[in-house]
């Protein structure tokens, strides 16, 4: 079902995202508004205003003299995503939003309420480079890195939604958020660190949200995976692992000819030593490629001992891939095996599949027509 939609659409531009508070950290957004002539503490109430009321309108503001909102407002909260296209399914809890930035560039989010949590599905680039053959937004290559203040801003809008009861279920609030949209979030790593940090530092730092409820999910980039580690951040990391094998992964997430299944488990494994957090392998089950009972039992011993949970992913139907779901019995057999393993294994559900809005479904270029038609 369409709902709602576009805004007043920002002027077309080149180069960088414009500046946002939700670029910089508190103490840059005090020399911005110092150098608007204002007082230091004009950049925590903007801050308030954003990352704890969600809001980016001036004329809301009304702790700020009125003259000061204009130029504040343009100077830190210009208005980067404009919803082009939303549709929700499992009766509201579960919504995708296609966002339009200030250059063209179409990235989705996902938001999906569950009775203990809302969790914010977001993107960390426009596209996304690694070429995952069985993966939507894989298909249609890399337009660019988003800025921090890009990846911030779909989490707040989420946040707005639920604080104005817009969500069935009452007023709430974004609990987690998982780095699982389009993009590959640590081939743009500065901009998703910083984005890490403006979630979870406190307001009006940022937006207050546990370390521990975000993750970020990888292809498997090693050296990234080590730069991370070394910060020591409570997040969860996930590995798209999909394989225990290079003969198969090789073909599955291509990333891998580069830095080999070994290499990958080891970083991930250095990554639960520096942080004490259990590492997520992602492995999206694929009727009759990587659901063999023979995989299972390999996987299982690749995992046996450390500190690892297997998130299964039953493989959400792509456009134009020959591929499907494992069979329910190969499904089961696979879980089975894990378990005797003793390997900590759960089968993720398929939100929004009919939205297109599941793992791997996200593929924005697609929706373009569809959401041309729909704009005012
Ligand atoms: N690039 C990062 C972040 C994307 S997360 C990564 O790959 O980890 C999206 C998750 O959904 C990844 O685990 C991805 O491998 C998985 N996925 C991609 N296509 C899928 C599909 N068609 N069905 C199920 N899962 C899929």
């Amino acid at each position: 079902m369409p709902l709602v939609l576009a805004g007043p659409r920002p002027a077309g531009g080149r180069g960088r995202p414009p500046r946002h508070l939700a670029d910089l950290p508190l103490a840059e957004r005090r020399a911005v508004v110092t150098g608007l002539g204002q007082p230091p503490f004009r950049a925590s109430q903007l801050s308030r205003h954003y990352f704890g009321r969600y809001t980016d309108r001036a004329d809301e503001m009304s702790d700020l003299p009125r003259a000061a909102r204009g130029p504040l407002a343009q100077a830190l909260l210009p208005r980067l995503l404009t919803a082009e296209r939303e549709l929700s399914c499992d009766g509201g809890t579960t919504r995708k939003t296609l966002w339009r930035a200030f250059d063209g560039a179409l990235v989705e989010s996902v938001l999906m309420r569950y009775p203990d949590r809302v969790t914010m599905c977001v993107s960390s680039q426009a596209g996304c480079g690694m070429a995952c053959p069985f993966c939507a937004t894989g298909q249609a290559g890399l337009t660019r890195n988003l800025s921090t203040a890009e990846i911030v801003a779909q989490v707040v809008a989420g946040a707005r939604l639920l604080a104005a009861g817009e969500v069935p279920g009452g007023p709430g609030r974004v609990s987690n958020v998982v780095f699982m949209g389009m993009g590959e979030p640590l081939a743009n790593y500065s901009s998703v660190v910083a984005a890490v940090r403006r979630l979870t530092d406190p307001v009006p730092e940022g937006m207050g949200i546990s370390q521990r409820s975000v993750t970020v999910s990888t292809v498997g980039l090693v050296p990234a995976i080590a730069r991370l580690a070394a910060m020591r951040l409570s997040v969860t990391l996930a590995v798209s692992l999909h394989a225990p094998d290079d003969e198969l992964r090789d073909s599955l997430v291509p990333v891998n000819r580069r830095w080999p299944v070994a290499e990958v488990l080891d970083a991930a494994w250095a990554y639960a030593a520096a942080t004490g957090r259990r590492v997520s392998i992602e492995y999206a089950l694929i009727r009759d490629i990587n659901d063999q009972a023979g995989r299972a039992d390999l996987l299982g011993e690749l995992l046996a001992g450390r500190l690892a949970h297997v998130n299964l992913i039953p493989l959400n139907p792509t456009p134009g891939s020959k591929w499907t779901a494992s069979r329910p019995a190969a499904q089961r057999e696979f879980v089975r095996r894990l378990e005797a393993h003793g390997v900590p294994v759960t089968v993720r559900d398929t939100r929004g599949r009919e939205i297109d809005g599941a793992c791997g479904q996200l593929a924005a270029s697609s929706l373009v027509s569809a959401a041309s038609e729909q704009s005012p």
